[in-house]
């Protein structure tokens, strides 16, 4: 068997090509434009070039972006002080705090600070307990994970009923990936470094996501025959043959997989893209949240 490869580009183009249909709409009828603002404490290239990118999306869709830049050894006073003049900014929907924040800086009570109806990353604490919570709506869902669904669904349609193992239980990924995949009604396997064994584990899976952080961890007979495969994974591994010196693998080894999975997503042009989409399809829903308050 060879896998479709699922295009995360393809997925997110289409969604952004809605978004920005939906933010020309609200200009015209002289809603809101819907904005978003960034926080970046330091310096961190990783970091600097997430932001920037986030920042090109929303040129792209008609969003209007604030960017806020604080240096490293900015104290947790100022760094608060900043998020909650951006909460009181009603031209400013969406406030998100590029992490990690650098050491000595909670991000916790940061997080907490953002308005839940501002919280475009999903990650302020009431949202997550909301989306763990049987019954009850989180205002937003973090990107990635959405992003995931997203794909998922596409490519699978219903997940009801489906045997989804997840490697990884961060905040960002594995967790609210987990519990979103609960909320789809698959039956979830949530696996972490003191996991017994993970193999066994995941090759039982219909739906196999690894968040891991280890290149090429997961390897083809890991892998059930006929499972989608989504590889979160962004890692260097040292090329010489690049100009750069290094090329992105995920967590999955991708060529084993494409012979045993039925879909899979590649790295880099799978999940990557589907996040910066649904950030600002959450930034749009900000918008739209405060239009109802207005
Ligand atoms: P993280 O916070 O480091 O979490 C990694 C998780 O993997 C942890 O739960 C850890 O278990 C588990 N793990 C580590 N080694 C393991 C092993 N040998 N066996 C089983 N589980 C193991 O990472 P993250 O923020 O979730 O990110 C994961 C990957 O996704 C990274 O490569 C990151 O760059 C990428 N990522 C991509 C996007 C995107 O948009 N494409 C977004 C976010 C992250 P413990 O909890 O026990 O430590």
């Amino acid at each position: 068997m060879t896998a479709k490869v699922i295009d995360g580009k393809i997925a997110a183009a289409e969604l952004k090509g809605s978004i920005k249909k939906a933010v020309a709409a609200r200009k015209t009828k002289g809603l809101a434009v819907p904005g978003l603002a960034t926080v970046l404490v330091g310096e961190d290239p990783a970091s600097q070039s997430y932001v920037k990118a986030k920042h090109r999306a929303c040129e792209a869709l008609g969003i209007a972006s604030f960017k806020v830049g604080l240096p490293a050894d900015t104290t947790q006073e100022k760094l608060e002080a900043t998020v909650e003049g951006l909460a009181a900014d009603d031209t400013v929907h969406g406030i998100l705090v590029q992490l990690p924040l650098p050491k000595g800086l909670d991000a916790e009570r940061v997080l907490n600070m953002i308005p839940l109806t501002k919280d475009v990353d999903g990650f302020h604490p009431v949202n997550i307990g909301r989306l763990a919570q049987k019954g009850r709506e989180p205002a937003f869902t973090p990107c990635t994970p959405s992003g995931i669904i997203y794909l998922l669904k596409k490519t699978m349609g219903s997940l009801e009923g489906k045997n989804a193992v997840v490697i990884g239980r961060s905040n960002i990924v594995g967790m609210p990936v987990s519990l979103l995949l609960v909320r789809e009604n698959a039956t979830v396997t949530i696996c972490h470094s003191r996991t017994q064994n993970l193999q066994a584990i995941a090759k039982k899976a219909d739906i196999l996501v690894a968040a891991i952080g280890r290149p090429e961890m997961v390897r083809g007979d890991w892998i059930k025959p006929g499972a989608v495969v989504i590889d979160v994974g962004v890692n260097r591994v040292e090329d010489a043959s690049k100009k750069r010196g290094y090329r992105l693998v995920g967590d999955v080894a991708f060529d084993e997989a494409l012979e045993i999975a039925s879909a899979i997503t590649p790295v880099p042009g799978g999940v990557g893209p589907m996040t910066i989409a649904m950030l600002m399809q959450n930034t749009l829903r900000a918008a739209q949240m405060m239009d109802q308050v207005f």
